[in-house]
């Protein structure tokens, strides 16, 4: 059925939402609604073939067995959702060149559509969250990684590979640490949570007074920093600082070149407010033009950790649905 549709055909529409520790599947229950999620842990150290099994597992029991009408899965990493191929998955690295919309589509018996993560999380965003109504819409996701979308003129810019939207890997300065791709000082090496973990444990090696040294190492993770910064460890703040500082420029620089009318911002690193927010708001300041910074509001996003989901459920809709989709029109053909 469409969703909302009701009649005839009942093949339930699925998403999927594929982290790098667990795997959540859900079926679409209405306009922008969907089921009590299904949970599976992520066996990413074990391969494609069992990472995949995993998900199709989630989906035959969220589906109680029945063969979908279609599904969507957000996968972390870049992919090209026209060949369904996954070209890098830092996290899930057995993905890496595996044509993930063909083998899920094989197991499930029903198509599928493939889309990064945080395009879809930022999907769900536009049409379900923060940037609800708007056209000019740009969500970046910050967590272990930075990710985001971008919506101009209405339409989610996909751009000429399809991999538009990488805003975690914009120029943050000339020097500094290279994320997980290798690109010195981009975003992602100073403003995610792997950063501020990396940051925290080179410190605490170099012999840095901080709250931190008790914390062992090869667990050190961002929010460890984040409890300690809010127990007033210096160390810990200045990390915090540091980030939503580049985050900060990196918003406003984002708020230069596209002007949106909302900004919204997720991801796991949103937990530590003000710690984030009020450097990230200095970095937006100093580098902003007045005029598209007046006239963009700058936000949390509103669906938190069910964005993934709610947008992989949405994307079935849109991509397998038989009924209007509840989101807003699918992009013309240009
Ligand atoms: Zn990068």
């Amino acid at each position: 059925m469409g969703v909302g549709g009701g009649q005839g055909v009942t093949a339930p529409l699925v998403g999927i939402d594929l982290g790098g520790t667990s795997i959540r599947a859900a079926v679409a229950t209405g306009p922008g609604a969907h089921g009590t999620p299904v949970h599976r842990d992520t066996p990413a150290e074990q391969g494609a073939a069992a990472i995949l099994d995993a998900c199709a597992d989630a989906v035959r029991e969220a589906t109680g067995g029945q063969t979908p009408e279609g599904a969507a899965i957000g996968i972390p990493g870049p992919l090209n959702p026209d060949t369904g191929v996954v070209s890098a998955a830092p996290n899930l690295r057995g993905l890496e060149g595996v044509n993930a919309r063909d083998e899920l589509s094989k197991r499930l018996h029903c198509p599928v559509a493939i889309q990064n993560d945080a395009r879809i999380a930022g999907y769900a965003e536009w049409t379900l969250g923060a940037g609800r109504g708007t056209t000019q819409f740009i969500f970046i996701t910050v967590s272990t990684g930075i990710g985001g979308a971008l919506v101009l003129n209405g339409v989610p810019h996909q751009g000429a590979a399809a991999t538009a939207g990488e805003v975690g890997h914009m120029a943050a300065g000339i020097t500094g640490p290279a994320c997980g791709q290798g690109h010195p000082g981009c975003l992602q090496g100073v403003a995610s949570g792997t950063a501020i973990a990396h940051e925290a444990a080179a410190a605490v090696r170099s012999g840095t007074a901080t709250s931190l040294r008790s914390v062992p190492l090869d667990t050190l993770s961002a929010v460890d920093v984040q409890t300690a910064a809010h127990a007033g460890d210096e160390l810990a703040c200045e990390l915090f600082g540091r980030a939503g500082h580049a985050l900060g420029r990196g918003v406003g620089t984002l708020v230069n070149v596209l002007s949106p009318e909302v900004f919204a911002i997720g991801g796991g690193l949103i937990h530590a407010g003000d710690l984030l927010f009020a450097p990230m708001r200095k970095g937006v300041r100093e580098i902003a033009f007045e005029e598209p910074l007046a006239r963009c509001r700058i936000t949390t996003a509103a669906l938190g950790t069910d964005a993934g989901l709610a947008g992989a459920v949405e994307w079935a809709v849109l991509q397998f649905g038989t009924t209007v989709p509840s989101g807003p029109a699918q992009p013309p053909p240009s």
